[in-house]
């Protein structure tokens, strides 16, 4: 059974209940990590995940809350023992800076260091990031800051669809990227420049017919407005089930 583990639910601030916005995309064959802007070594634990047993991560756009701790997963799954090579994907705007950071680090110098090699992703639309036979993953670009991807995978045998929207405002590309997936984990950060209100990812989860809505990327902590209810707004806009998500949610396929 295929499985999506929420490890982080938080926008760009987090708090102490919520990380930045990262998740574990999980089959019968792969362990994959979606983003890496907290260090996710504790979640990954909390979720009964081996860390140095990752075997991909895709890497969706170079904002702090995204990559920022890329660097540090790297070390730690290399203190904690990891041999075995680490693909890594993204588009060339990320990839090409990541590598910049990490040459500042020295990470050629570090002893034994497993092998990491980076997969470019064409910024075009549905463009094939990783297809295994039990999950297809293709990315979308979106519009935020700078470049950027969402993703749609497809669970092949269990025959569902999980959209993710990672950052952006509203765009044509994302009912397609979201149509009639079972689940679309959709930002719901507020209607600020490239980010979506919660009342606009139900519109866009009605447009795309998705049978789920799941906001992520919304303010915690002390920038959470206590008296408001994303759910009732994304529920003005779209018909189906709409859940907030939490750290360590757990969503099954
Ligand atoms: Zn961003």
């Amino acid at each position: 059974m295929a499985q999506v583990i929420i490890l982080g639910s938080s926008n760009a601030v987090s708090s102490p209940e919520h990380e930045n916005t990262h998740l574990a995309i999980l089959t019968a064959s792969r362990q994959i990590l979606v983003d890496c802007g907290a260090n996710p070594i504790q979640r990954l634990q909390q979720a009964d995940l081996n860390p140095t047993l990752l075997t991909d991560v895709i890497l969706t756009h170079f904002h702090p809350d995204h990559v920022g701790s890329f660097p540090l997963l790297l070390m730690d799954m290399w203190l904690m023992g990891r041999t075995a090579p680490l693909t890594v994907y993204g588009l060339s705007y990320t990839l090409e800076r990541m590598e910049k950071v990490l040459d500042l680090y020295g990470w050629k110098t570090w002893p034994r260091f497993f092998p990491v090699q980076f997969s470019l992703i064409a910024p075009v639309e549905d463009t094939p990031v990783l297809h295994f036979p039990e999950v297809k993953i293709s990315a979308y670009p979106v519009k935020h800051f700078l470049p950027n991807i969402g993703l749609r995978v497809e669970f092949v045998p269990e025959n569902k669809i999980f959209a993710y929207s990672c950052d952006t405002a509203p765009c044509p590309a994302l009912p397609r990227l979201a149509r009639e997936a079972d689940v679309l984990l959709h930002e719901a950060s507020g209607a600020t420049e490239g980010h979506t209100s919660a009342p606009q990812a139900g519109e866009i989860a009605s447009q795309a017919k998705a049978k789920s809505l799941y906001l992520i990327h919304y303010p915690t902590g002390r920038f959470a407005n206590p008296a408001q209810d994303l759910q009732s707004e994304a529920r003005q806009t779209y018909g189906g089930p709409v859940i907030l998500t939490q750290d360590l949610l757990k969503i099954d396929f």
